[in-house]
């Protein structure tokens, strides 16, 4: 039997809708039918596009073709063209420059890949954006459920005219449109933005947005540019964080919880963090994990000091810092308690500066990675969070910032701002709010804490070298601060 809190973090109408009456009264009545979302069951393989053909095309100027051909091949993908579209020359230069065999996409009646990644590096102007147009209107229609749909851009700053920071910008529109229209078939379509320095890291962002692992990551838009002083490219994606010791606050439940299991996963030793209340369900997640566990608030005014010598004495430091310990206390400002100001502001945001800022002092390992859990709450604003969204707004500016301290550093710091997501901050929600939460985003479901986990994993790996200082949506693309 669920309990109660179970049964409420269970959506009841997307396992209604994905039965067979369920689909045959959705699609009498006109109502939404979200699609059960494959998410990954496993670690990252070594290759794991393997036995995947991806579709690979480019506008005719595209400059980061070859790289991205480069990448798909090693991911594992089987390399498809669309021999009628217009921007096929540099495709075919950097396969015959690697002596890569491509294959000619079938005919129209046949399905279409279940990843599209198309170079869009070197559009400019509006005339040039049509090849856009050209490549993704014709295969809408037959594309199959649970695609990914990658575009990369290059920054506009590194277009180097007016007109390619116009185009390069106009491909943001086009993605966040394009992942609301695939939505409905349990799709994804993300914009991968290229610094000047990105090209030579984008496999392990195609490796993340092309997989299992981005299920509710959708229309959003990430720039990759140069790694941090000292970081080699990555091999290959599988066990990346072999070796790797990583700190979890708030780890006992919730999205800590998955954060904790899917750092495990990929190879980390997970140091867990919670309230002294929490010691049994700390010790609970951790164990079938080896990990250790740390009964200790994220604002005690010792903790930054005990983290840090536990992390010396014990590994000699961490590679990986993860705060997702967070609370909500919602009131309208005008009924707001200074003492609910006092607590969300502490524990959401004063103990992350605290505790860094600890840790910044020889208890960090080279090249570690930092990553800090937002919410869409600080991008959109809700009323009744006025201190909730404060904190969440600040630790994207504070992850901002700070990463430009990071990089001379060899290291890196990103948040990822989580929409609705099925745990039992949300399952306390009305159920009215809770059913709306669900439902307003592109793919008509709540997110699993497995989805915020991935995201943190990815941010937290040399899979995004080439990411700092960014907040990466895991939402579903909600409509809130879309
Ligand atoms: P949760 O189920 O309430 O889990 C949070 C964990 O953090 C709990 O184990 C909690 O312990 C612990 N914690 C709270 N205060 C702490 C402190 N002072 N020191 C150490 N640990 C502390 O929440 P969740 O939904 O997993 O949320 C995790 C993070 O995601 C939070 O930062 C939250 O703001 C963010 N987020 C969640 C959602 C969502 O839809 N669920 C959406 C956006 C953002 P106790 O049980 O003892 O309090």
């Amino acid at each position: 039997m669920p309990s109660s809190d179970q049964a409420d973090m269970q959506d009841r109408y997307l396992d209604f809708i994905n039965s067979p009456f369920g689909k045959s009264i959705a699609s009498s009545l006109g109502l939404p039918m979200p699609v059960r979302l494959k998410r990954a069951t496993a670690g990252y393989a070594a290759q794991p596009l393997a036995g995947v053909t991806a579709l690979l095309a480019a506008d005719a100027e595209a400059t980061a073709t070859g790289q991205v051909l480069a990448a798909l091949v090693e991911l594992g993908a089987a390399v498809q063209i669309a021999p009628a579209h217009p921007g096929l020359a540099p495709l075919k230069a950097a396969a015959q420059k690697a002596g890569i065999a491509l294959q000619s996409e079938g005919g129209d009646s046949e399905p279409v890949a279940p990843v599209i990644v198309f170079d869009a590096t070197g559009v400019s102007g509006a005339a040039s954006l049509k090849q856009v147009y050209e490549l993704f209107q014709p295969r809408l229609r037959r594309l199959p459920k649970h695609s990914r749909v990658v575009v990369l851009a290059r920054a506009t700053a590194d277009t180097g005219s007016v007109e390619g920071a116009t185009a390069s910008m106009a491909l943001t529109g086009f993605v966040r449109s394009l992942a609301k229209e695939v939505g409905k078939n349990g799709s994804t379509a993300n914009l991968l933005v290229l610094g000047k320095n990105g090209d030579a890291w984008v496999k392990g962002a195609l490796a993340f947005f092309t997989g299992a692992n981005s299920a509710y990551v959708t229309g959003q838009v990430l720039t990759v540019d140069g790694a941090p002083k000292g970081v080699k490219a990555i091999a290959s994606p599988e066990a990346s964080l072999a070796g790797k010791v990583a700190v979890v606050t708030g780890a006992a439940r919730g999205i800590g919880a998955a954060i904790a299991q899917v750092l495990a996963r990929e190879g980390a030793t997970v140091v867990g963090m919670d309230r002294p209340a929490e010691e049994g369900a700390l010790g609970a997640t951790l164990a079938p994990l080896n990990g250790v566990g740390l009964a200790l608030d994220v604002t005690d005014p010792k903790a930054p000091e005990r983290l840090a010598s536990e992390l010396i004495s014990r590994f000699g430091g961490a590679d990986i810092v993860v705060h997702n310990a967070g609370v909500t206390r919602d009131k309208m400002l005008r009924n707001m308690a200074p003492h609910l100001w006092d607590m969300v502001l502490d524990i959401n945001l004063g103990a992350i500066l605290r505790i860094n800022d600890r840790l910044l002092q020889g208890a960090l390992k080279d090249q570690a990675r930092l990553v800090c859990i937002s919410s869409i709450g600080g991008i959109g604003g809700n009323a009744g969070q006025t201190n909730y969204a404060a904190t969440k707004a600040g630790v994207i500016g504070y992850a901002e910032a700070l990463s430009q301290v990071l990089a001379k550093q060899g290291m890196a710091i990103n948040a990822v701002a989580p929409g609705f997501i099925e745990t039992q901050m949300t399952a306390a929600m009305p159920a009215a709010n809770r059913e709306v939460g669900r439902r307003i985003n592109s793919l008509a479901q709540g997110g699993l804490p497995q989805d915020i986990a991935e995201a943190v994993t990815f941010l937290a790996s040399p899979l995004a070298a080439g990411v700092n200082g960014q907040t990466l949506r895991v939402c579903g693309q909600n409509w809130l601060g879309a």
